[in-house]
């Protein structure tokens, strides 16, 4: 679903990714771990497109939506598949980015409504099934700030698989949340990656990141130090730096 290769980005001349790779396969979920600053946010930033890459590529159903470097130069991916690769992406932040003055329906309805141009009526009864799924039915006319984090970040997860896409990237959805909130939501996430969905997950939430995930992808100074299953990776991590992560963390 998602090929990542030699991607490298940086900042003002400084490296916050040097030459990784990755592989999330359709239907898995990867779980991105890491201390602060090791470029996890900025690879996500960077597969759906809100950052440019200085090199490598990074393929989404095969197709190029990053940049590839062919010899001295690098051949940017059409503005088509960017657009395309876009739809097809969910995204779901830290802080949720609701529209505060829209009703929780009217915030599910926006991106079907204007980008995709279904009709308002199809998109509404559409809605009202993700609010079920992410069991906030009776909420569809609150508007967000009558909502408690948790359900707001519920509703941010609704309104991104309203775009039907085939791969969301989650970068920090628990974060800002008190703790006793942490738990609805990752139920939610939870549900989606049994439904099959494709999902690329920031976290600092182990717990979840072991029971759910298919892979842990361990970065550290813009680098892929260690990935494989969570029983590996976290269990019986091959790397020192692996193993002093955990044990600050744990
Ligand atoms: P955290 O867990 O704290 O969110 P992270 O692993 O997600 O950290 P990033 O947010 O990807 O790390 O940041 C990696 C590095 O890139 C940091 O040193 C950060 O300051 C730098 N950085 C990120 N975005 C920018 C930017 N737009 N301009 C300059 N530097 C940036």
């Amino acid at each position: 679903m998602v090929d990542i290769r030699g991607l490298k980005k940086s900042f003002h001349g400084k490296t916050v990714l040097s030459d990784i790779s990755l592989t999330v396969e359709p239907g898995s979920v990867t779980c991105l771990i890491g201390p602060s600053g090791s470029g996890k946010t900025t690879l996500l930033r960077c597969v759906n497109r809100l950052e440019t890459i200085d090199a490598g590529m990074i393929l989404l159903d095969g197709e190029l939506v990053g940049a590839e470097r062919k010899g001295r130069h690098l051949v940017a991916a059409s503005p088509k598949a960017i657009a395309r690769s876009r739809r097809a992406t969910g995204m779901v932040f830290q802080r949720f980015n609701l529209f505060p003055h829209r009703t929780v329906l009217e915030n599910i309805i926006e991106g079907p409504t204007k980008v995709l141009k279904r009709p308002v009526a199809e998109a509404v009864a559409e809605a009202r099934v993700l609010l079920e799924r992410v069991g906030l039915a009776d909420r569809g006319d609150a508007y967000p700030q009558e909502l408690s984090g948790g359900q707001q970040q519920r509703i941010a997860i609704a309104r991104a698989l309203a775009m039907k896409p085939k791969l969301i990237l989650f970068d920090e959805p628990t974060s800002a949340l008190d703790p006793e909130l942490v738990g609805e939501v990752l139920q939610v996430m939870k549900d989606l990656a049994n439904d099959g969905m494709t999902m690329l997950v920031v976290t600092h939430e182990l717990g979840f990141a072991r029971e759910v995930a298919d892979q842990i992808v361990f970065m550290d100074g813009g680098v892929v130090v260690e990935s494989g299953p969570p029983e590996e990776v976290l269990v019986t991590p091959k790397h020192d730096r692996t193993r002093t992560f955990l044990s600050r963390v744990l």
